[in-house]
């Protein structure tokens, strides 16, 4: 199945910057017997992680977290770019492969003491993640494990988050 999944990444040459080589998920997607196994294997991680809900960073994380979410009958929480959602939020900054951001959850998202997994297409310098962690840890919650359609292990995104664990169905080296 990990073939498959790698059969259907696209792998497009300097997009959306020079030297960047973007790995397109959306063939994944239009596949919907695949679309359902990704989901499913990313399932069966997160329930292993017994976590109350599912952190997914905008925009390919909601793609790839709902259906998680959905499967698992657990919640879901969108980590969104800046004056996107309308309430209290807390904000952390991160580094992306090309470029920086921002990201902002609603203060009321995660309960003290939830379990959270954090979900997303791919986890290249870990930035992303790193923001969910702060996100997540200030309002009380527990990050308990991450899971991605894939991973760049020569990008050490790991590293920065020593102890956590990381669950990919695809690495490209
Ligand atoms: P990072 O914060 O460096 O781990 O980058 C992960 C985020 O950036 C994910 O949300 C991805 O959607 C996006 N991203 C970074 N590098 C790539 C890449 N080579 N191809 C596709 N998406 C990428």
């Amino acid at each position: 199945m990990a073939n498959d999944f790698e059969k259907h990444i696209a792998s497009v040459k300097d997009f959306p910057n020079k030297g960047i080589i973007f790995r397109d998920i959306t063939p994944i997607l239009q596949d919907g017997k695949l679309f359902q196994a990704a989901t499913h294997e990313l399932a069966e991680y997160v329930k292993s992680k017994n976590a109350d809900v599912i952190v997914g960073p905008e925009a390919r994380g909601f793609i790839v977290g709902c259906p998680v979410a959905t499967e698992l009958g657990i919640g879901f929480v969108p980590a969104r770019k800046p004056h996107k959602l309308p309430r209290e939020v807390e904000r952390a900054s991160y580094d992306l492969e090309y470029g920086s951001n921002s990201l902002e959850i609603h203060k009321d998202a995660i309960k003290p003491g939830q379990r959270v997994v954090v979900c997303d297409d791919l986890l290249a310098t870990a930035g992303t993640l790193r923001a969910c962690k702060q996100l997540i840890e200030n309002l009380g919650g527990e990050l308990v494990g991450s899971a991605f359609y894939i991973e760049l292990p020569d990008l050490k995104g790991k590293e920065k988050l020593p102890g956590l664990d990381v669950y990919s169905l695809v690495k490209y080296h």
